[in-house]
């Protein structure tokens, strides 16, 4: 069984009257890609805010790898690597010279820049100044950073946000790698594609609150419809779309009738994206 890594219980946060984070209480274990999705302004940063103790909770309480976070920030820190969008680079640095920097920092012995930005593709382009580097690439340097401690718990807010594909899947690569390593991942993302993709399980977070937290295909099977889409040849040439709902009583006589009376020139299933789901749920998109 995987250690807890995080945990919390009734965690609370209150901006004024605003309560922006409520009551919210889960797990998340060693090795385990937890996706936070969520709406903007469903409190999703405020709440990563609170599990990387740079705020302190109104209410209840965080327990990072065994340690309450009340009374041992500092320490649990030291194992936590943070990759917020809002963070800011050293941007007349290179990139080495702001690992190194981080890396002393963090009092990381025998540290070496070049093989993690290898990692996150940035060999080559390692000692030019970040202020001249794209979107991506410092999205891909900040995550080295936040790779330099070697971490324990990774915390990614909206990692591939607005970037190219090619920078978008080396950041995936890198999150399933270090899962795989046994780090925790905690992903902040409004992409449910991104989270579908990555995530062992998702929490859904609206208003404050989770309204749903589990694996992607388990809130698929209890939340949405599949469905055995087809297309058909008519007499007179013409095609027709015809959609087929699964796991009823119906279906199985329902496809049977169509494989065996209609010409079939396609035949797919199809199943409900988290976004369908996560309307389902909260009542809301995930744009909204
Ligand atoms: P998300 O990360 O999901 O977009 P946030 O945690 O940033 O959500 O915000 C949650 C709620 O708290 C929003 O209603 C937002 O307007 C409010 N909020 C966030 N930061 C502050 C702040 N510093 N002061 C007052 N209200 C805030």
């Amino acid at each position: 069984m995987a250690q807890t890594s995080i945990s919390t219980n009734n965690l609370t946060y209150r901006y004024g009257n605003l309560t922006a984070v409520d009551h919210i209480s889960f797990d998340v274990s060693e090795g385990e890609v937890l996706g936070f999705l969520g709406p903007n302004g469903a409190g999703k940063t405020t709440a990563v805010r609170i599990l990387t103790g740079q705020l302190q909770p109104s209410e209840g309480s965080v327990t990072v790898l065994g340690k309450d976070l009340r009374t041992h920030a500092k320490q649990v820190q030291q194992f936590m690597g943070v990759s917020f969008e809002t963070t800011n680079l050293y941007e007349q640095m290179s990139a080495v010279e702001n690992l190194e920097l981080f890396a002393r920092l963090f009092s990381v012995k025998n540290f070496k820049a070049l093989p993690l930005l290898e990692k996150v593709g940035l060999s080559g382009r390692e000692k030019e100044r970040v202020a001249n580097y794209s979107k991506g690439m410092k999205q891909r340097l900040m995550l080295a950073r936040a790779l330099v401690n070697n971490p324990r718990i990774l915390f990614l807010d909206e990692p591939t946000d607005g970037l190219d594909p090619v920078s978008s899947q080396t950041i995936h690569t890198i999150i399933r790698e270090s899962a795989k390593a046994g780090t925790t991942v905690f992903l902040t993302t409004h992409d449910m594609v991104e989270a579908d993709k990555l995530s062992d399980r998702v929490a859904f977070i609206n208003k404050g609150k989770i309204t749903a937290l589990d694996k992607p295909a388990i809130l698929k099977r209890q939340y949405g419809k599949r469905i055995l889409k087809a297309e058909i040849e008519k007499v007179d040439g013409t095609t027709e779309i015809r959609s087929i709902p699964l796991d009823q009583a119906e279906t199985a006589e329902q496809a049977r009738q169509l494989f065996m009376n209609e010409k079939l020139l396609t035949a797919h299933t199809e199943e409900a994206s988290l976004e369908d789901i996560f309307f389902k749920v909260t009542g809301r998109g995930l744009l909204g």
